[in-house]
């Protein structure tokens, strides 16, 4: 697709939708505020809509004893706008309030999207299961929008207090809850799950059930394992329940692993629990960490997104005007692509839907699209899904020096090329 980072072109999309994704696409009733998936133009946010940036949750060794030295070190925390408190880890979501982005006027460039109706045209129904991992604060999977998209362990018996698939994990029918270190299970709607919920959404809700948004996994091969590593009301953690993470998703069979999180702390154990392990792991380059602005992430690596491995993808915040979104870390080594993250309609808990912005928001974004890829081209390694993301992205001029691939991700390109 011909793309252009000059505002006030009046393309009207693209000519390769076909009629049986635009009706999936008119069924949902809030797909106009999905310009990632489709840009025409014309989206605009909601006046007086909430837009919230939680800050990548943050891990942090154990044995830091609630101390942060990422924190500590620089000072940053106090050049932080808005909502932060402390100096401790449990202070540890900015929320960016919507005015700051009003007063930017971003206009819509039509076609600076994942052309995503073009890919589900070529998708369809056919491909291969594919379970991905959403190691994050948690999913509402009872929400109306996702409960085709979770998935769940059939080797097990939910509440009879017996590992029934001898996993090491007592009645993990919705995967498991490291942070508590109990079966994870959903009582309560609740926000502390509203980060994983939206990350979920982005990358399963059901496109044709005419409720909600469209994720980008539409047909029913893809589903979403639910690994809870991150709680409270900031979304912090530990490495040991990210690696703990790791391996369960990867020995109950997840291939890909989408990690909205990061730090400023190399952490050894958790760079070789990614390195050993097969899966792809798709990773959020990071918000702004240090000051308001986007951070060079090749001089001041955040973790597990600057990892130096074959395995991680390393994704940066580009909004719908094709620009990198002015809070997203960059770098032209550390940083492989850009996607959609800026104003980001997703599902949040207890049935309702909710603008987020971050990198956060980037990720899963990919991680959708290169589970799409895996599905559909069932011969394909995960490796060569990597490759494939990274050579069909949408060139832009203005992530030429900010990614290592100088574009942003492109659904139709992704799936289609050879
Ligand atoms: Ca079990
Ligand atoms: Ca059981
Ligand atoms: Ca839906």
């Amino acid at each position: 697709m011909s793309t252009s980072s000059t505002a006030g072109t009046s393309t009207a999309g693209t000519s390769t939708t076909t009629a049986a994704a635009a009706s999936t696409l008119s069924a949902e009733p809030y797909f106009a505020k999905q310009w990632a998936l489709y840009n025409d133009g014309t989206f605009t946010v909601d006046s007086g809509t909430s837009n919230t940036m939680p800050e990548m949750p943050t891990i942090t060794k154990p044995e830091q004893g609630g101390t942060n030295n990422w924190n500590n070190r620089d000072g940053f925390r106090a050049q932080l706008p808005g909502g932060r408190t402390g100096g401790n880890t449990s202070s540890r979501t900015r929320r960016l309030s919507y005015t700051r982005y009003a007063t930017r006027q971003i206009t819509a460039v039509a076609d600076i999207d994942i052309d995503a109706p073009e890919a589900w045209a070529v998708v369809g129904d056919s491909g291969r299961d594919v379970v991905i991992a959403v190691i994050d604060t948690g999913i509402d999977y009872t929400h109306e929008d996702l409960s085709n998209a979770i998935w769940t362990n059939t080797k097990e018996v939910a509440g009879d207090g017996i590992d029934n698939d001898g996993n090491g994990y007592i009645d993990d029918i919705y995967g498991w809850d490291f942070y508590n270190n109990q079966a994870f299970k959903v009582t309560t709607s609740t926000s502390e799950y509203d980060h994983g919920t939206h990350v979920a959404g982005i990358i399963a809700a059901s496109a044709e059930n005419e409720v909600g948004i469209a994720g980008i996994n539409a047909n029913d091969h893809v589903k979403i394992m639910t690994l809870k590593v991150l709680g409270g009301n900031n979304g912090s953690g530990t490495t040991d329940a990210v690696v703990n993470a790791i391996k369960y998703a990867e020995s109950m069979g997840a291939s890909i692993c989408n990690l909205s999180f990061g730090t400023g702390t190399y952490d050894a154990s958790l760079e070789a629990a990614i390195k050993d392990s097969g899966m792809l792991f798709i990773c959020a380059a990071g918000n702004a960490t240090r000051t308001m602005t986007g951070d060079n992430t090749d001089n001041n690596p955040i973790y597990p997104a600057s990892f130096d491995l074959d395995n991680i993808i390393s994704v940066a915040n580009v909004t719908y005007d094709g620009t990198l979104d002015t809070t997203s870390d960059y770098g032209t080594t550390s940083v492989d692509l850009a996607a959609p993250g800026s104003y980001i309609y997703s599902t949040v808990s207890g049935n309702s839907y909710e603008y987020m912005t971050g990198t956060s928001m980037a990720a899963p974004m990919v991680t959708a699209v290169a589970a799409m890829v895996y599905s559909y081209q069932e011969d394909l390694s995960l490796s060569e899904v990597k490759d494939k993301l990274l050579s069909s992205v949408t060139k832009l001029t203005s992530l030429d020096g900010k990614v290592a691939t100088g574009g942003m991700l492109n659904a139709y390109n992704a799936v289609t090329s050879n």
